[in-house]
């Protein structure tokens, strides 16, 4: 078997991945907080994820992968200071609290879905574990790690010797010296909420009683909670976005320990920020960009996955439009050359291995697209290059197993449907009718299909 390889955040070094059950993983990726739209920022991270349970997938293992779905808890600083990102988002939209987390969960996975993100195999939402939540607080008080203020329940984060490990933080100052607001309450800056009471001033639309009083549980405890629920207290894989080191995975790790006295999770992985024209994007800084932008702009969703397989997940991946004009152009260049090739071919075992070996080395995704293009200029059947890349896609999710009747292009021909292609991102209608008509007189009927894809056929 193909030894597989991950950076693990804990230890900041690259090991063999080794399951704590034969052929098994247990994967928990944090999700959404669905108040508002996802940028692609948040879609990195869920493709790393997606590329990485591809990879134990195709290395023959069970993935059991859980996703949660924030929908309480998670306050506009993260440090649980500010409003619930929830009753926010009702408040703008004038809508219920529900009914904004049915509105954004619905856009997320039709997102997911165009990205050809695979569905974790147990979705959970934070409202649907509330009483699990408690029962996790309630353990952790029974053994002293915790304490009630006035605006809720805390954890002790100078009882755990190994907080600041994940993060490397500097607990003297640095981790809350950066955030805005600080409550003087606290025993230690780091201790985080795992309850939060209801404002004395206001009703909130979610509240629930608890020993402590009525109110709401931390965002870090949910997932706690729900890991332990659905994967048991000792688990393979934790990942997402490393933006969530410092604090949401620190404090996480935080309650494991709590509550099971060892370290839960095995291997912490993280992706690295997207960026945009070179630097951090941000609702403050007006330069968001979401999924739905990216299709206004005929794009295709998958021109964008394709984008980010050219970047290792552990770099930084910087987003600009040329770059996805660019990737767009790749990508259907990538599926054109594919759709002319024969069907029924043999797999290639050596490019197959060399594959299965750069995915398996920490998601190696940009050295497995080079063995793609190698793979495109070798010598060898068009039919058995077909049927290699076809299980290549397999970890790729770029949809490249599409079949058309073969169509013989001239290199003029070949041009005049790039330019088609062209026309059509940059939304000139007008040209691209007017190229579909110069080619289906020369007997090419072009085809078009969703995503800013096209088949080709021989016309009457
Ligand atoms: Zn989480």
């Amino acid at each position: 078997m193909q030894p597989v390889y991950f950076y693990n955040t804990l230890t900041r070094q690259k090991e063999e991945f080794k399951p704590l059950k034969p052929g098994r993983v247990g994967f928990y990726t944090c999700g959404p907080t669905v108040y508002d739209y996802p940028h692609i920022g948040n879609f990195r991270a869920y493709l790393f994820e997606d590329i990485l349970r591809r990879t134990l997938e195709y290395n023959g293992y069970q993935v059991k992968q859980v996703m949660n779905i924030t929908d309480v808890g998670h306050l506009t600083s993260d440090a649980d200071e500010g409003e619930d990102k929830l009753e926010k988002g009702s408040k703008r939209e004038g809508r219920t609290v529900w009914e904004i987390i049915e509105f954004y969960t619905k856009v997320f996975k039709e997102n997911l879905h165009e990205l050809n993100i695979e569905d974790p195999t147990i979705w959970c939402k934070a409202t649907d574990y509330i009483q699990e939540q408690i029962d996790f607080a309630k353990k952790l008080e029974s053994k002293g790690l915790t304490y009630v203020i006035s605006d809720g329940l805390y954890f002790d984060t100078s009882k755990y010797p190994g907080y600041a490990t994940l993060a490397k933080l500097n607990i003297s100052g640095q981790q809350e010296g950066a955030r805005v607001e600080t409550n003087a309450e606290k025993r230690n800056p780091a201790d985080f909420a795992l309850w939060k009471f209801s404002p004395k001033d206001q009703q909130r639309q979610m509240e629930w009683d608890s020993p402590w009083g009525k109110g709401f549980p931390g965002w870090h405890l949910e997932c706690s909670a729900m890991s332990f629920k659905e994967l048991g207290e000792e688990f393979d894989i934790h990942a997402s976005g490393i933006d969530h080191i410092p604090v949401h995975h620190t404090n996480e790790r935080a309650q494991n320990w709590g509550l099971t006295d060892k370290e839960s999770v095995k291997y912490w992985i993280h992706s690295e920020f997207l960026l945009v024209d070179g630097g951090k994007m941000g609702k403050s800084l007006g330069n968001l960009i979401t999924l739905q932008q990216i299709k206004d702009k005929g794009f295709s969703p998958l021109a964008f996955r394709y984008l980010a397989l050219q970047v290792h997940y552990r770099s930084k991946l910087n987003f600009t439009w040329e770059a996805l004009e660019a990737a767009q152009r790749g990508y259907d260049n990538l599926v054109n050359e594919i759709k002319s090739f024969g069907l029924a071919g043999k797999i290639i075992p050596e490019f197959e291995t060399q594959f299965k070996q750069v995915v398996s080395d920490d998601l190696n995704t940009p050295k497995a697209l080079a063995i793609l293009q190698e793979v495109l200029k070798a010598n060898y059947p068009s039919s058995d290059k077909r049927a290699t890349i076809i299980t290549f896609d397999k970890i790729f999710g770029l949809n490249l197993n599409q079949i058309t009747e073969a169509v013989e292009l001239s290199r003029e021909q070949e041009e005049l449907l790039a330019q088609r292609q062209q026309a059509k991102v940059v939304k000139d209608f007008k040209k691209a009718d007017e190229l579909r008509s110069v080619l289906a007189e020369q007997g090419i009927k072009v085809v078009d299909l969703p995503d800013n894809q096209y088949k080709l056929e021989k016309s009457q």
